[in-house]
């Protein structure tokens, strides 16, 4: 079996992007806006800024309480939309109780919409026109290109159907010329489906759900879940929606190391992007 390693494409990628960078006449910023004190959004905002600094993206962290008022955040995000430095911005999700999630989006100016949530962004996107790329869709977009794995005429699954995953990802597929099915908690007999898949995508967001016996044997399999469960000795442990040491197919990504480091990756592609096009105005 193929081991398809996102980290390895990641690192490949990211070092193109900084000798980009590095020949810009000025740097591009990306301003993240976090919330509350959720624990693993803390921990993608790390590797975030993180990765900014690794490439030579400026970096904007705007900390908000958990009791913050949708007029504040409002306010904060309304600065990062007139801030001539700041070119692209995510608003990490998701957001505490008390504030609405899309109204919050909504927010984020669609010229500065690092993430491709808006509604423009999302429409501009469907109607074949991207400004940005939704950043994990498009990370597995890159894997499979790396691994030239052409997905025309292929069948497709995608299972989940967020905004932010599944309905973008059974999107570009579809954009590859794959023909593709949307499953999703209603799904009945998700197996079935599976089975008919020379492509998997998961994205539904359940610990290890699915295993070996559900994939075709001659599948590509991409586990974009990734979950925290506590191990023995306090410490814990990553894993995906599938069961990957039971898999036995064509090719699959792993986790950690699979669809993971592509989000961050395709994030800062979109922040140069949005950079670029910001010099045009
Ligand atoms: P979500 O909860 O918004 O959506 C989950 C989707 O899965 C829903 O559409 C639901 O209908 C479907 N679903 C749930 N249970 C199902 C089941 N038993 N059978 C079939 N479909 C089912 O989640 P999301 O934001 O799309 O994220 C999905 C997963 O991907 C999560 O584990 C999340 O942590 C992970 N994620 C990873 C990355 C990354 O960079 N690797 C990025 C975003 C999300």
């Amino acid at each position: 079996m193929l081991i398809l390693d996102g980290k390895a494409v990641a690192k490949a990628r990211r070092e193109a992007l900084k000798q980009k960078i590095a020949k810009l006449p000025s740097k591009p910023g990306l301003a993240v806006v976090l919330v509350g004190e959720d624990k693993a959004s803390q921990v993608y905002v790390g590797g975030k800024i993180k990765a900014c600094h690794e490439l030579g993206i400026e970096s904007y962290e705007v900390l908000l309480p958990a009791n913050v008022t949708e007029a504040e955040l409002k306010k904060q995000i309304d600065r990062l939309n007139e801030d001539k430095n700041v070119h692209g911005m995510i608003v990490q999700l998701p957001l505490p109780k008390g504030i609405n999630s899309q109204k919050a989006i909504g927010w984020v100016s669609p010229h500065k919409d690092a993430d491709c949530l808006t509604m423009e962004n999302l429409g501009a996107l469907w109607a074949g026109q991207p400004r940005t790329m939704p950043c994990t869709p498009s990370g597995v977009m890159a894997i499979l290109e790396h691994y030239k794995i052409d997905v025309s005429g292929l069948n497709a699954v995608v299972v989940g159907r967020s905004n932010i995953v599944g309905k973008p990802m059974a999107h570009l597929l579809s954009s590859a010329n794959a023909t593709v099915t949307i499953c999703h908690s209603k799904t009945k007999k998700l197996r079935e489906h599976l089975k008919r898949a020379d492509i998997a995508v998961i994205a539904a967001g359940q610990p290890e759900f699915l295993g070996g016996e559900d994939f075709a044997k001659d599948s590509v399999v991409i586990d974009v879940g990734i979950h925290r469960t506590a191990i023995a000795g306090g410490k814990d442990r990553l894993c995906g929606d599938v069961r990957f040491s039971e898999l036995n197919v064509r090719a699959a990504t792993p986790v950690p190391g699979g669809v993971g480091p592509m989000t961050i990756t395709m994030l800062m592609e979109n922040t140069v992007r949005l950079y670029e096009l910001s010099q045009q105005h």
